[in-house]
């Protein structure tokens, strides 16, 4: 498979076509931003470690029945996945508070929430991708009505099996980020990528507030051994992943 035209670069990856036009490449990167790029950093490792973290999730989920757009890492830090074309709303899901949730409206972090909370954002960094409301995705017309509960039932059903996969990794699933794309048959599937820098991850062995975080709030916060806890997250995943 050759490596043809670079299509886009964005802040954590790469993007080429290849020969095959139902076919594009994703080269993982190790430059890590925080607050819509205005924190820019390297984090050593990162672009591997979070192919590999994303290809495993991903082979879980495809094996559970969600639909992806992965197919496989030729390089440790590239993975071959289906051209789809991606939808502009960034599904945040929430099962316990952390981070916004908490500055918007004020819930303890760590607080428990009754039900999985799945949010729509913009994906749209001039904008600093807002939060929508439904109206405001229907106004923009950015997906239809029967697209969006698609969306919601596969956000629903995704969080459910990383719950339970991660919990076997000891690591608690507090929220994620999750992009969707419509392939050449209309078919929507996961896609972008699934790991510490999309998610919100915390270690079941450690007690400590800090200790036991395992993602790119290690970054955002300036907590250290950033690379540590990626690694420590592909670790238990990929020796979950073989059992
Ligand atoms: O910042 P906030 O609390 O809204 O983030 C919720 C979750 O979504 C976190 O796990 C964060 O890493 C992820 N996220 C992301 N990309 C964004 C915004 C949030 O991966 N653009």
């Amino acid at each position: 498979m050759l490596q043809t035209e670079k299509l886009y670069e964005g802040k954590a990856k790469i993007l080429y076509s290849t020969d095959d036009p139902e076919v594009l490449l994703t080269v993982y990167k190790d430059d890590a931003t925080a607050f819509n790029a205005q924190k820019k950093g390297q984090i050593k490792g990162k672009g591997e470690l979070n192919c590999q973290i994303t290809a495993a999730l991903y082979e879980w989920l495809g094996a559970v029945g969600i639909p992806t757009h992965y197919i496989d890492c030729p390089q440790p830090n590239q993975m071959r996945v289906k051209a789809v074309t991606i939808v502009p709303v960034e599904v945040v899901v929430r099962n316990i508070a952390a981070g916004s949730l908490c500055r918007q409206t004020g819930l303890p972090e760590g607080k428990v929430l009754p039900n999985p909370l799945v949010e729509y954002y913009y994906k749209n960094d001039e904008l600093g991708d807002p939060l929508l409301t439904r109206d405001r995705i229907f106004l923009l017309d950015l997906v239809t009505p029967q697209r969006l509960a698609e969306i919601e039932n596969l956000a629903q059903q995704i969080n459910k099996n990383l719950q339970i996969f991660f919990d076997r990794c000891d690591i608690t699933l507090v929220d994620f980020k999750l992009e969707f794309g419509i392939d050449s048959q209309e078919k929507l599937l996961l896609a972008d990528e699934i790991s510490p820098d999309t998610c919100r991850l915390w270690d079941q062995k450690e007690i400590d507030p800090q200790a036991k975080v395992m993602d790119k709030d290690r970054f955002r916060k300036d907590l250290g051994e950033v690379e540590l806890a990626y690694q420590k997250v592909q670790q238990r995943v990929l020796a979950q992943l073989k059992k």
